[in-house]
């Protein structure tokens, strides 16, 4: 492993980079390949690939039984499932969304032709806040839909009651949330509904996949016929529906993923805990952390940089990590409000707390695609930047400038 004791060693000052093969964050978690592989076979035997299979029904039957709710509808990705689920809820005019979130839980809505109207954050929860929340409710308001950021809870009990107060249907997407808990239950059991996203890159995963849950008997049944072409038994539609189903090799990785995620959930807290032990100290960094006493996949780590003390912006911290080999992500910059179509509306908002947030954020590397030694390292790198930020500043500086000049050339 390459030594990094000196700003010398650093690659944006010149050195080797620490890492030869780029680490990256979100490396999907494989699995037991053998489990899979005997799943795959046996529904590649019995010639059953899709609609209502055994393994999706297995998967349904196990998530609904962990999350603690009656129905669980596996569906062919979260975004379409939050799309059933706003249908299924008679969603529309505007609903209320936080903008520090992945744009596709702005985008299901706006699919729909509903408005996803962004209400800020609590800057130190970085889930939507309550306040703004009720701020922003009007007479087109038709629900709130609450986004479970790093698989923290957001505050559910507040968004319950102006839901009540204002009758709204209040909707989670529980897209990092799967294997987390709130006051002991599981996320994916509140509110109206929830939506989980078992995509490739997240703590479980389908390749691609997700779920819709609620303990709703007449909104599980509309989700369900939704999902297959609003059919009612046969071949006859029944209502309007899309196609949105999970097929059985998805199923098959699912079911596989979820025997392993409790090893992959302590492989992250080690790693969670490996960071804040190696970045301890360190002047304007902190790495998010997860609320004892409850369950949590650990799935990110999120550190924030706050610029002043630290002496670096996040954005030079990155560019210092990429030059190593260490490909973070600035989850979730800017936020929605300013991604197209949102930012080009006349009733475009200010999110103070989100624009914040956004600025200082930088999702780290972990899963079991990374080990402790890397980690370590990584720390020392990023502690190595700090303590001779001003020196580094000018390497990032001349770094960009470089790659300006190649542009012009
Ligand atoms: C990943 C993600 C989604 C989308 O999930 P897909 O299954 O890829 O459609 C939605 N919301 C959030 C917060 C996400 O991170």
């Amino acid at each position: 492993m390459v030594g990094k004791e000196r700003v010398e060693d650093l690659a944006i000052a010149g050195g080797p980079p620490a890492f030869r093969e780029s680490l990256h964050v979100g490396r999907p978690n494989i699995g037991d390949r053998a489990r899979l592989l005997e799943r795959i076979n046996d529904l590649l035997d019995r010639r059953w690939l899709t609609n209502d299979g055994r393994y999706v029904r297995e998967l349904e039957a196990e998530l609904a039984r962990r999350i603690g709710v009656r129905h669980c509808l596996a569906v062919c990705n979260a975004t379409l499932g939050l799309q059933l689920a706003a249908r299924a809820l008679d969603l529309s005019g505007e609903v209320i969304v936080p903008a520090f979130t992945f744009v596709a839980t702005a985008h299901a809505l706006q699919w729909l032709g509903i408005a996803p109207v962004f209400a800020d954050i609590d800057p130190r929860t970085h889930n939507i806040d309550p306040a703004h929340v009720e701020a922003l409710v009007n007479e087109r308001t038709t629900g709130i839909l609450g986004v479970h950021l790093w698989g923290r809870a957001c505050d559910v009990r507040a968004l319950a009651a102006i839901a009540r107060r204002h009758r709204l249907r209040l909707l989670f997407d529980a897209a990092h949330a799967f294997g987390c808990s709130h006051d002991g239950r599981s996320l994916g059991s509140f509110g109206d509904a929830e939506v989980l996203s078992f995509h490739a890159t997240k703590y479980v995963n389908s390749f691609e996949g997700g779920a819709v849950t609620t303990d709703d008997d007449t909104l599980a049944a509309r989700v369900r016929a939704m999902r297959n072409f609003g059919l009612a038994g046969g071949d006859r539609a029944a209502s309007l529906g899309t196609n949105a189903k999970m097929s059985e090799v998805a199923a098959a990785m699912g079911l596989t993923s979820i025997e392993g995620a409790e090893e992959v959930a302590a492989i992250n807290r080690a790693h969670h805990a490996a960071y804040r032990r190696g970045l301890a100290g360190v002047p304007g960094l902190a790495v998010v952390t997860y609320p004892d006493g409850e369950r949590h996949n650990h799935q990110f780590v999120v550190l924030e940089i706050d610029a002043g003390p630290a002496g670096l912006h996040r954005d030079d911290l990155d560019e210092v990590l990429r030059a190593e080999g260490i490909l973070a992500r600035r989850y979730f910059h800017p936020g929605c409000h300013r991604a197209e179509p949102y930012r080009s509306r006349p009733s475009a908002s200010e999110l103070p707390h989100t624009d914040a947030v956004a600025a200082r954020v930088l999702s780290l590397p972990t899963g079991p695609a990374v080990d402790v030694e890397s980690i370590a390292l990584i720390c020392r790198i990023i502690r190595l930047a700090v303590d001779a930020a001003d020196r580094v500043r000018a390497h990032v500086a001349n770094a960009r400038r470089g790659r300006g000049a190649e542009g012009v050339c």
